[in-house]
């Protein structure tokens, strides 16, 4: 219910309850000191008649007393007056008229008793007031009754009973209430007009307080609440504008700056602008969430993986891949495609991984968004039954190019979802640029620090730090490696004869040579200036001899051409398996270094294996 209505409706229960109270007291007093003051008048009256009638009796005729009662029915308001005889006035003065004779119970009453009776009846003209009053023998006062009537003092002579009209009385009582209640309604209308417009800038102002409330919880918090007075009212007005104002220009603040950082275009006017900006907050900060989660994690796999959860879980989408591009080769690899790692590209044409530069976000460094361009991407070729579909690529920038592509696959009805989603994905990727960038410098760094720069074989660190999980994974397997410890002979000739550059010439055409010689899955290691260390995993019992002859010949047959001359040179091998010839991997390297040694002093250019025997002379290692 509305205040106004409200007030009107209390303004009118209270007057009706106060008129209701003022003719209810008002009737009441008139009631009551009616019949009081009616009392003192029969009272009066009474004494007046008693004495009259005295008089009438000692001075006057007996048969005048009739005509003296006939007289006071004249008076105004008095409607019956007359005097009964008692007994004992009956008995010494006769029975006396008809009117002197007892009338009723009440006058028979008030005879015997000696006492006095009211009454108050209502009558067709009005109410009426009766006083029956008993005439007591005395001898007191200024007639002496008992010089005529021959009785004990104290004895009823008789009672008069008079009778007076309250007509007028009330008429007065009515317009004297008719006259307050007039007076209130007056003064109630006026209060509730003055109550009104006091308490009409009260209510406006709630109204428009009201509705700017329900505008702002809709996140529009522009106010332009009337300032109607001066008071408190007026005040509340004023600072709810400021205050609206404040939390409006604050959160406009808020919101451009989160645009910002979202790089979308601020809040529409009809959008809810807390709605909207938590939203993109709660976006930004998970955001911030993953990237310290991706921080801390150790390798760029585990983030690619991290990366697919978000976008399965707080994305909502299910078809995705995300490609590596290589930095020096154009070729791209499939990381995770549809949360699965290492699949096999499903929804672009294989060719870009061959040719990286046919993926077109790749190649352009832009987003490719098919939702807005359809077609846009010829490489873009979902697999049968999943035709349709809609496709973003987005390059993440590492470094100034592109590192890795991440594209989205949308079905028709999802499109609008996810171009909702891109500003918050951008964020997600702008945040794990830099983070994967680090760790592929890691990888770089670490992966120079176990290669040899100059044949681009791996180097002894890295054997000293892959060693133990080699020698781990070849006791699961119940395998066994062979280790072949080379060294060229005679080298140090080449280079006092023919310069440092041509040795190393050699050794890079050595390099070549020595992993052309062994599968893939062999290790092929500079273990020193010219001593390289080459493992052969998974190898028959003695297989390895057949290898190490193979490399032996080979390198015999290696020509290296130098400006007017061609150079020859021979390489001498030890063999020791592990851990057919050894507890530890270590101590295998160690043999193979023997049998080395034992191929030089045999005279070089030839293989051997390590016999228990070559070890027995240990000082001489
Ligand atoms: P042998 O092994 O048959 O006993 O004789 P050697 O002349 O090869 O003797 P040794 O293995 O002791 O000589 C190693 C030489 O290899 C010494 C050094 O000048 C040379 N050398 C080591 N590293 C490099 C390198 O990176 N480049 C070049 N050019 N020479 C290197
Ligand atoms: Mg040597
Ligand atoms: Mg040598």
């Amino acid at each position: 219910m509305k205040l106004d209505t409200k007030v009107t409706i209390f303004s009118l229960v209270l007057t009706l309850a106060m008129i209701a109270v003022i003719v209810v007291v008002s009737f009441w007093s008139f009631r009551q000191f009616a019949i009081s003051s009616e009392r003192e008048h029969i009272r009066s009256v009474a004494e007046i008649v008693r004495i009259g009638l005295s008089e009438s009796l000692i001075h006057i005729e007996r048969e005048k007393r009739d005509d003296f009662l006939g007289h006071l029915a004249v008076v105004e308001g008095l409607r019956t007056a007359r005097v009964a005889r008692s007994d004992s006035v009956t008995r010494q003065f006769g029975k006396g008229s008809e009117l002197e004779q007892i009338q009723d119970g009440i006058e028979a009453r008030v005879i015997q008793d000696g006492q006095p009776y009211y009454q108050l009846t209502d009558e067709s003209d009005g109410p009426v007031f009766r006083g029956t009053l008993p005439y007591v023998a005395t001898r007191a006062g200024h007639i002496n009754c008992l010089q005529c009537h021959y009785v004990a003092e104290g004895t009823v002579l008789g009672a008069l009973t008079i009778s007076m009209s309250m007509g007028e009385m009330m008429r007065s009582a009515y317009t004297a209430s008719s006259i307050m209640v007039a007076a209130i309604v007056l003064f109630m209308l006026v209060m509730l007009l003055f109550f009104r417009r006091l308490v009409k800038p009260v209510i406006a102002t709630a109204q428009d307080v009201q509705v700017t409330v329900e505008r702002a919880i809709h996140g529009d918090f522009h106010a332009n609440i009337e300032k109607r007075t001066s008071d408190e009212i007026g005040q509340v007005a004023a600072n709810l504008n400021s205050l609206l104002k404040f939390i409006q220009d604050g959160l406009t603040t808020i919101s451009s700056s989160v645009a910002q950082l979202l790089q979308q275009s601020p809040a529409h006017k009809n959008e809810n602008l807390l709605n909207s900006t938590i939203s993109r907050v709660e976006g930004l900060i998970d955001a911030a969430h993953f990237k310290q989660a991706i921080e801390e994690d150790e390798t760029k796999p585990e983030i690619y993986r991290r990366l697919s959860a978000v976008l399965q879980g707080r994305f909502n989408i299910r078809n995705f891949s995300i490609y590596e591009a290589a930095r020096n080769s154009g070729h791209m690899t499939a990381l995770m495609v549809d949360g699965e790692a290492d699949a096999p590209c499903r929804w672009c044409d294989p060719q870009i991984l061959a040719h990286a530069e046919s993926c077109r976000a790749r190649r352009t460094g832009h987003a490719i968004n098919s939702i807005e361009s359809p077609g846009i991407c010829y490489a873009f070729q979902p697999p049968a039954g999943e035709q349709g579909r809609c496709h973003v690529c987005i390059p993440v920038i590492q470094s100034g190019s592109v590192g890795s592509v991440l594209q989205l696959v949308v079905k028709q009805e999802e499109s609008e979802r996810i171009q909702n989603l891109l500003p918050y994905l951008y964020v997600y990727l702008r945040e794990a640029a830099p983070v994967i960038e680090a760790k592929r410098l890691m990888d770089t760094l670490r992966a120079s620090n176990l290669t040899d720069a100059m044949t681009g074989l791996h180097n002894r660190r890295f054997l000293e730090e892959f060693a133990e999980m080699l020698a781990s994974s070849n006791q699961r397997r119940k395998s066994h490696l062979s280790i072949l410890m080379l060294d060229l002979d005679y080298f140090k000739m080449v280079n006092d004869t023919y310069g440092h550059d041509a040795g190393d010439l050699i050794l890079k055409a050595l390099a070549n040579v020595l992993k052309a010689s062994v599968r893939a899955s062999d290790l092929v290691i500079r273990y020193g200036g010219e001593e390289f260390l080459i493992i052969l995993q998974d190898t028959a019992s003695g297989s390895a001899d057949s290898v190490a002859e193979k490399i032996r010949a080979s390198v015999e047959g290696m020509k290296v051409q130098l400006p007017g001359t061609t150079l020859q040179k021979t390489i001498s091998i030890g063999i020791a398996e592990f851990p057919h010839d050894s507890e530890t991997f270590w101590q295998a390297v160690k043999f193979a270094d023997v049998a080395l040694y034992n191929a030089k002093e045999s005279g070089r250019n030839r293989v051997v294996r390590f016999r228990p025997e070559m070890w027995k002379d240990e000082a001489k290692y």
